[in-house]
């Protein structure tokens, strides 16, 4: 069993996704899909509901910090109670693409993280030219959770997997030719700390550069770490497999 800790496989974003979670179904890989909004949660506990090997995640992005009101913030309190749901994500910071909001977008990560709190769910946190806020904020609450994609330095993460206890969530870009600095990271933290995740439809591996991304691409990823790592892939595979299910009690 394989466990993809982090992906957005729903029709809004790619129109095959009832086929790419069968055919998953098949390769026994497990998938955590992640919303972002209103209307992808609802994607996210339908497509939960339906296949057995999908797990729901359940939140609000950055992008919606200008939008949420204090009704959306009820509706997911209650959709939280799902026996599917599993964490509370995809949450987080994102001042590359915008920094104008900050203010909103911390309100929002912290509004989440209460919820997760009160719900004592993980969380699966993106943090994109924030590191250090969204770590300083993080500490201040009692949860764990994934750091997904972590493409920062290897202090960081140490301090966020040694003393938060977070997970780091490995995609496609470990296996991109020109990504150095992130290998260098992934032999500085402890693989008791790894999840594996492709974050499809985004950040295709190497391999598949230029095409959608899918959870069957989480192979590549999996026999880059063991490559790097130099370690077997079947060992590769249980020890993430087993991290996941501890965090996310799957
Ligand atoms: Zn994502």
């Amino acid at each position: 069993m394989i466990i993809d800790t982090h992906c957005h496989i729903y029709n809004s974003e790619m129109e095959n996704a009832d086929e790419i979670i069968k055919e998953a179904a098949k390769k026994d890989i497990h998938i955590i899909l992640n919303g972002t909004d209103p209307s992808s949660n609802e994607e996210v506990l339908e497509l939960s509901g339906k296949y057995e090997n999908v797990y729901a995640a359940l939140g609000y992005f950055y992008s919606f910090a200008d939008e949420v009101t204090d009704e959306d913030i009820s509706l997911l309190d209650n959709q939280l109670n799902n026996n599917k749901v599993i964490a509370v994500g995809e949450i987080g910071l994102d001042y590359y693409h915008t920094k104008d909001n900050a203010d909103k977008q911390k309100e929002l990560f912290k509004k989440m993280l209460t919820l997760a709190q009160k719900h004592s769910l993980p969380v699966i946190v993106h943090s994109r030219k924030s590191i250090q806020d969204t770590y300083d904020i993080l500490k201040e609450y009692d949860v764990v959770g994934s750091l997904h994609c972590y493409q920062g330095s290897a202090e960081m993460a140490k301090e966020f997997t040694i003393k938060l206890g977070f997970y780091m969530g490995i995609g496609g870009p470990i296996t991109h030719n020109n990504n150095k600095k992130i290998r260098k990271m992934l032999k500085r933290i402890d693989i008791n700390h790894m999840l594996v995740e492709t974050d499809s439809p985004y950040l295709s591996p190497e391999e598949k550069r230029g095409e959608k991304n899918t959870s069957l691409n989480i192979k590549y990823i999996i026999r880059k770490i063991a490559e790097e790592l130099d370690m077997e892939e079947i060992d590769v595979i249980k020890i993430t497999t087993d991290n996941a299910k501890r965090l996310f009690k799957i």
